[in-house]
């Protein structure tokens, strides 16, 4: 065990941080890693997705059987991290002899995320040949980088159909503006 200071301010370093973006680190890790194959972690997103259509008691209380069902397979036993003179710092650690630790880590940013109401913001990437998974930091992003959207935008036959009519319209424009140069020139 080792004294900590807690951190105060978050670091400028890497620009502007969106409001838990900074815990779904270990939570993106984990859904984008190779070796994460069982699904339960995409489970509970999926499952919090759902929860807003549900209205009836009925409904909402079978949702949260479902979702203890699958929370039923953790077992993670707190542990301490660190001290100071104020404050503990507690991780939690799998006491289950097959579970990764990092799957551990990102269902417990999982839950605080879905705490403060922010785990709508985890998603995956829209683009058909992506899926990679994000967090989202503003409501109509659908693409986890500007590459991926222009390569959709790109991709889009109607936008295609009006590129190829600008420049279409840009080849007559250029063609007029040199006939006209032409015609000045032979004046003179
Ligand atoms: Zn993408």
């Amino acid at each position: 065990m080792r004294d900590f200071a807690m951190p105060t301010k978050k670091a400028k370093s890497r620009g502007h941080v969106f409001r838990g973006e900074d815990l779904a680190g270990p939570l993106l890790t984990w859904l984008n890693s190779r070796r994460n194959t069982e699904g339960r972690i995409e489970s509970l997103l999926d499952a919090y997705r759902r929860r807003r259509a549900l209205t009836s008691e009925n409904e909402i209380r079978a949702w949260e059987t479902e979702v203890d069902g699958i929370l039923g397979y953790y077992r993670l036993l707190p542990v301490i991290i660190g001290t100071n003179a104020n404050q503990w710092l507690i991780d939690w650690r799998s006491t289950r002899k097959d579970s990764q630790s990092p799957e551990s880590a990102a269902l417990l940013k999982l839950l605080t995320l879905a705490s403060q109401g922010l785990l709508a913001n985890v998603r995956r990437c829209e683009r058909p040949d992506c899926g990679t998974w994000f967090y989202q930091r503003f409501v109509h992003q659908k693409y986890h980088t500007e590459k991926c959207k222009f390569a959709v935008l790109a991709a889009d036959p109607a936008r295609k159909e009006k590129r190829r009519e600008y420049m279409r319209d840009l080849r007559k424009l250029k063609k007029r503006l040199r006939n006209a140069r032409k015609k000045t020139q032979k004046r003179r």
